[in-house]
């Protein structure tokens, strides 16, 4: 809820910044109940109390990665579940956000497409998560160390209106207080909501994935691309109107001896050489059921240098790959499967801020 909502809730005749305290109690202060609302006269705590529920979001289990990520299976109302992610780095903390109870975009290389949608996420449920795993890490002392990256499970762009609600309380800095430039939304490519989201005053940074070179290929990986074709999406990059201290991310996942070669490389340069923006390589994260293997660290880094001659290119290093954490891992997994020390090892440079 924001404001305007917690003003509908109460009494009317209730003056207008008793909604605003109640508003700061939930996001700034991080209250467990309704009767932790002080500020607020007993009856009126009694009533909402009674009328109310705070809506946190249930912990059905968490996994802790050797690399310090944490993987979390957060229980909905209606006895769904989704994952979120905490990556805690030197400077930074990274919180990565389910959007949808998985996702209806049936990329070849992604493990939540088997998921298929089960549905979409409410502003609420997302930013339960951020509070979720806030208080379990204790992230109080500087909110301006988070990073919000919503690329968990789910398409954000097929629950636009809930993103962009969401990004709004997450970014008051009377409430929850992160800072919008730390909060970047991905999606595989649903063009007119680029459009759309282009058109908001608050808005997350954009990241699009990219994953294949030219239309044929990326037809084959992601098959959206056939309603949605790679030279659309590449004139929506061009239109999008960039904010001073903005860049585009262009996300690439390297699958071995499909897309990962020079000519791959040099495509990707053609694609976006023209636009202010970084690309981030990511080699696939395997997972059970997923048909593609994971290039050799020398192919990763022929990769990035041709790309990195026209435009800042990271790889970005694999986290909580051991718990089923990293990009393209979340399915819900409970029992956890073994993954190979030397694939963790295949990945040594780190992205930039
Ligand atoms: N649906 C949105 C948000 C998910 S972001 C999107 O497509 O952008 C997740 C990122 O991880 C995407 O860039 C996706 O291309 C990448 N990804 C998916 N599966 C992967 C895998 N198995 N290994 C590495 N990256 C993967």
């Amino acid at each position: 809820m924001d404001v305007a909502d917690l003003q509908a809730l109460l009494p009317a005749g209730e003056p207008a910044f008793r909604a605003r305290q109640i508003y700061e109690a939930l996001y700034a202060k991080r209250i467990a109940a309704l009767s932790e609302v002080t500020t607020l006269a007993k009856a009126l705590r009694t009533d909402l109390e009674a009328r109310c529920e705070m809506g946190h979001l249930g912990r059905n289990s968490r996994f802790d990665s050797r690399d310090g990520t944490r993987r979390y299976l957060l229980g909905l109302h209606d006895a769904k579940s989704v994952e979120a992610v905490f990556m805690p780095e030197e400077a930074r903390d990274t919180l990565c956000l389910s959007t949808q109870v998985g996702c209806p975009v049936d990329c070849k290389f992604c493990l939540t497409a088997l998921m298929g949608l089960e549905r979409n996420l409410t502003a609420g449920e997302i930013v339960g998560q951020v509070l979720h795993l806030a208080q379990d890490n204790n992230l109080w002392a500087d909110q301006k160390r988070i990073n919000i990256v919503l690329m968990g499970q789910g398409e954000p762009l097929l629950n636009l209106p809930a993103v962009l609600k969401a990004t709004r309380i997450l970014c008051d800095a009377r409430g929850v207080g992160i800072v919008q430039r730390r909060i970047t939304v991905s999606t595989a490519g649903i063009i007119p909501k680029i459009y759309e989201l282009a058109q908001a005053e608050i808005r997350p940074r954009l990241a699009i994935s990219l994953n294949g070179s030219n239309e044929e290929q990326r037809r084959e990986l992601m098959p959206i691309t056939r309603k949605y074709h790679l030279r659309d999406l590449m004139q929506a990059c061009k239109d999008y109107p960039l904010r001073p201290w903005e860049k585009l991310t262009f996300e690439y996942v390297l699958l071995r001896d499909v897309n990962d070669a020079e000519v791959d490389a040099r495509r990707v340069v053609q694609l976006v050489a023209n636009l202010n923006c970084k690309v981030n390589l990511i080699a696939l994260n395997p997972g059970p059921g997923i048909p593609y293997q994971t290039p050799d660290p020398d192919r990763v880094a022929a990769f990035q240098s041709i790309v990195m001659k026209s435009v800042p290119c990271f790889v970005r290093r694999p986290r909580g790959l051991d718990i089923y954490a990293a990009c393209g891992q979340l399915k819900r997994m409970e029992s956890l499967v073994t993954v190979s020390p030397a694939i963790a090892e295949l990945f040594a440079e780190d992205e930039d801020d």
